[in-house]
């Protein structure tokens, strides 16, 4: 059973999603104060993660940030939960690492829908079941989601994974910004290609080092090319 984690201090939203969610057979925990997310994560490692913006003892955005720095649970899919009155900038949810984001009031089968759709890509890519790939430096593990650079492993967000993959995999081609939007976000969010190059940029700290030795060319005015050195 897949065990999702809510970390939602409103008791009664709370247990609205571990109603439904576990309806349909989810496992769901929860956690109602920031500070006590981490941990909670670490110990749980739970499948997906529906994360609340404002919470007592830390915000949703710290969280996110924190989880998408731990090597252990990096991957872990975050669908977000936001106000409207919180302005809350979507393109600012996806840099930051978010994989979907859902805006109160909303309804449970809307919830339910983008969980399912987010978990689907989650086990596509595990289900893959493909050699590793090697390239200059780095080794991808597709069967866990694991990257290696130099033998050390490197915490990526599952976004960010799957653009390093697509990427090698079609080393040495010019992308372009929508075609690595289209196949990594999806056409819900067609458009917002300054959340490529976020991305890239993110990607290029982790992978690269600060010698002259670069994996991503920026190829001006089109998009971007993989190469290996
Ligand atoms: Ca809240």
């Amino acid at each position: 059973m897949k065990k999702i984690l809510v970390i939602e201090d409103e008791v009664n939203i709370f247990e609205l999603i571990k109603f439904n969610l576990e309806a349909q057979g989810f496992e769901v925990y929860g956690v109602h104060d920031g500070l006590q997310a981490l941990p909670k994560i670490l110990e749980l490692q739970p499948s997906l993660i529906i994360l609340d913006l404002m919470l007592p003892g830390k915000d949703g955005i710290s969280i996110c940030r924190e989880i998408r720095e731990n090597a252990a649970v990096s991957y872990v899919p975050i669908v977000m939960l936001t106000a409207k009155s919180e302005e809350f900038d979507k393109v600012l949810g996806l840099e930051i690492g978010a994989d979907d984001y859902i805006t109160k009031p909303f309804s449970i089968k809307e919830l339910s829908a983008r969980v399912k759709a987010v978990l689907r890509r989650t086990d596509l890519l595990l289900s893959k079941d493909e050699e590793n790939i090697k390239v200059g430096d780095l080794v991808i593990e597709p069967k866990a989601f694991e990257v290696f650079k130099n033998g050390q492993k490197i915490a990526l967000t599952l976004k960010e994974y799957e653009l390093l993959v697509f990427m090698a995999k079609h080393r040495g081609q010019v992308l372009t910004r929508d075609q690595l939007l289209d196949q990594i976000w999806g056409f819900d969010y067609y458009g917002e290609t300054r959340t490529v190059d976020v991305h890239i940029r993110y990607l290029r700290k982790k992978i690269e080092d600060d010698s002259d030795k670069h994996y991503i060319e920026t190829v001006r005015g089109v998009g971007y090319r993989f190469v290996e050195n």
